[in-house]
C-alpha cells in the first residue's frame, strides 16, 4: 500500500514510513492511494468467518504487499485476541461492544495492532523506539497495554494529575517493563504541549528515536475497520439485511474507519455520529462551513475535541462532496444532562449499563430511527466499559456494574509513576537522564 497526503496528492510513501511518521511533514493525513475492494463472495459468505479470519482478510487486501501473509496473520491473531460481540437490546436495536480488550476501550484495537506493526518493522539492533503519548485517560491505557512487552519499544505516558479515573490511572501506572507513566501537575492540554515540543526539539531527536501513537496513525485506523465487518457478519448470521451504525465521535477516527470499511465494500445503509457539545462536525454537516472551536469539558471526556483530527480523512474519502457526505452520515449532539438521562434510561429499560460515550450513541441512534423509520438494525457502538467513568454514572447504577476480573486485579498493585511540572525543561531532562 502506498499513501498520499491529503495536502499533497502527488506524494507516495510506503506503509512502513506512514506508520513511523504518523503524519506527513505537510501536516496533512495519510490516505491509501487506492482503496481496495473486498471480494464480493467473501462479503456474501462473511457469516462463516471468525473475527480473526475477517481481520486477516481485510488487513491482507490493504497491506498484503507490505507484510507477508504468514507474518500478517501472526500480527492479527496476536493483536485481535478478544471479542466484539453484538448484543440485541430489543428487536431492532443492538449494541456492538468494543470494550473487551485489555484497557476496556475500543482503542485497544488500534493500539494493539499498531504496536505489533511497529515492533515488526523495527529491526534488530536498531535504536529503541520511544513512543510519547499524552492522554486524557483512554488513549494512554490502550497504548500502555498495547505496547507492554513489545520488543524494541518503550512508551512514556503523560497524564494530568487528578483528572483521570481510578481504573484509568491503574492501567497507566501499574505496568512497569517498557512502560513509564508521568503524572503532570497540569491539564491534558499541558501534557499535549509537552509532547509536541519534544517532537519539535532537534537536540532531543538526535538522541532518541521518537514516535507518536497518535490516533491519526494509519496503523490505528486499519484495525478499526475489522469490527464493522465482524458486526455485519454477526448480524447477517441472524438474518439481518440492512444496518445503520451509530458511533460516539470525538476525533472521528472510529467512524472514519467505518466509512473506510464502507468504501471497501461493506454494505451499510447509513452512519450516524453522536457527539457531546463539541459539535464541530454536526455544525459542518448542517451549514457546510467547517469552524472548529476550543474544546469544552463534558462527561464523555474522551470525545472533548473541538477540531476532530480525522475529519479531513473522511472528507477526502468522499472527495469533499458535501451532498455525498450528507447522504451517508447524519449527526446529533447531546449535553451532559441528556447524556446522564440516557444512561439512566438504558439501565431502567434494558438493565444495560453504558459509559457516557456509549449513551450518546444510544441517543443518536434513537434520534435517527425516529426520523428515518424502516426495517433495519440500529447498531450503536459501545466504546468503553462503564467502570472507567465512575464520576459520570449515577451512584445507584454504578453499584450494579460488574467489574471485569482484570480491573479487580489492578487493585493494590504498586503505582509506578513520576511527578512532573508543566515546564518543558524538566520533561526533557527526564527523557535524557533515563535513556
Ligand atoms: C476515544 C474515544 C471515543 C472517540 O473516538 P474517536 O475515534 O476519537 O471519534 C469515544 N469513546 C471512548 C470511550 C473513547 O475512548
Amino acid at each position: 500500500m502506498k499513501l498520499y497526503s491529503t495536502n499533497n496528492k502527488d506524494l507516495r510513501v510506503p506503509f512502513q514510513e506512514a506508520v513511523f511518521n504518523s503524519l506527513p511533514a505537510d501536516k496533512g493525513l495519510y490516505m491509501p492511494e487506492v482503496i481496495p475492494q473486498l471480494d464480493p463472495l467473501f462479503i456474501r459468505d462473511i457469516q462463516q468467518y471468525s473475527l480473526q479470519e475477517i481481520a486477516f482478510q481485510i488487513a491482507n487486501v490493504l497491506i498484503g504487499d507490505d507484510i507477508p501473509a504468514d507474518d500478517l496473520k501472526a500480527i492479527v491473531e496476536d493483536a485481535i485476541n478478544f471479542d466484539a460481540p453484538v448484543k440485541f437490546l430489543s428487536e431492532e436495536t443492538a449494541v456492538l461492544e468494543l470494550f473487551h480488550g485489555p484497557s476496556y476501550a475500543f482503542k485497544d484495537f488500534g493500539a494493539r495492532f499498531m504496536s505489533r506493526v511497529m515492533g515488526y518493522f523495527s529491526e534488530k539492533g536498531e535504536k529503541l523506539l520511544d513512543v510519547l503519548v499524552a492522554t486524557s485517560g483512554d488513549t494512554g491505557g490502550a497504548v500502555a497495554l498495547g505496547f507492554l512487552g513489545v520488543e524494541g519499544t518503550r512508551v512514556t505516558i503523560l497524564y494530568p494529575k487528578g483528572k483521570v479515573s481510578k481504573v484509568q490511572e491503574e492501567q497507566l501506572t501499574t505496568n512497569g517493563q517498557n512502560i513509564r507513566a508521568l503524572e503532570v501537575n497540569g491539564t491534558f492540554d499541558d501534557c499535549q504541549a509537552l509532547v509536541k515540543q519534544a517532537f519539535n526539539d532537534t537536540t532531543l531527536n538526535a538522541e532518541l528515536r521518537l514516535t507518536s501513537a497518535n490516533s491519526i496513525n494509519i496503523a490505528r485506523l486499519i484495525p478499526q475497520t475489522f469490527y464493522y465487518f465482524w458486526a455485519y457478519a454477526q448480524l447477517k448470521a441472524q438474518g439481518v439485511k440492512d444496518v445503520v451504525f451509530t458511533v460516539p465521535s470525538g476525533n472521528f477516527g472510529n467512524i472514519g474507519a467505518g466509512l473506510l470499511a464502507y468504501k471497501m465494500g461493506l454494505p451499510v445503509k447509513h452512519f450516524v455520529a453522536g457527539t457531546n457539545v463539541n459539535d464541530t462536525v454536526p455544525r459542518f454537516l448542517q451549514s457546510g462551513a467547517y469552524e472548529p472551536k476550543p474544546s469544552v469539558q463534558t462527561l464523555a471526556n474522551a470525545m472533548d475535541v473541538g477540531n476532530p483530527s480525522n475529519w479531513v480523512r473522511i472528507q477526502d474519502l468522499f472527495r469533499n462532496n458535501l451532498e455525498e457526505l450528507r447522504g451517508i452520515i447524519s449527526s446529533y449532539t447531546y449535553d451532559d444532562e441528556e447524556t446522564k438521562a440516557a444512561m439512566d434510561e438504558l439501565y431502567a429499560k434494558y438493565k444495560y449499563i453504558a459509559c457516557p460515550h456509549t449513551a450518546i450513541a444510544y441517543l443518536a441512534s434513537n434520534a435517527y430511527k425516529a426520523e428515518n423509520p424502516g426495517e433495519y438494525a440500529s447498531v450503536f457502538l459501545s466504546t468503553a466499559h462503564p467502570c472507567k467513568f465512575p464520576d459520570a454514572i449515577s451512584e445507584a447504577v454504578f453499584f450494579e456494574i460488574q467489574l471485569p476480573d482484570g480491573a479487580k486485579s489492578l487493585y493494590g498493585k504498586e503505582k509506578l509513576v513520576e511527578e512532573l511540572g508543566v515546564d518543558y525543561d524538566s520533561f526533557k531532562s527526564f527523557l535524557l537522564e533515563n535513556k
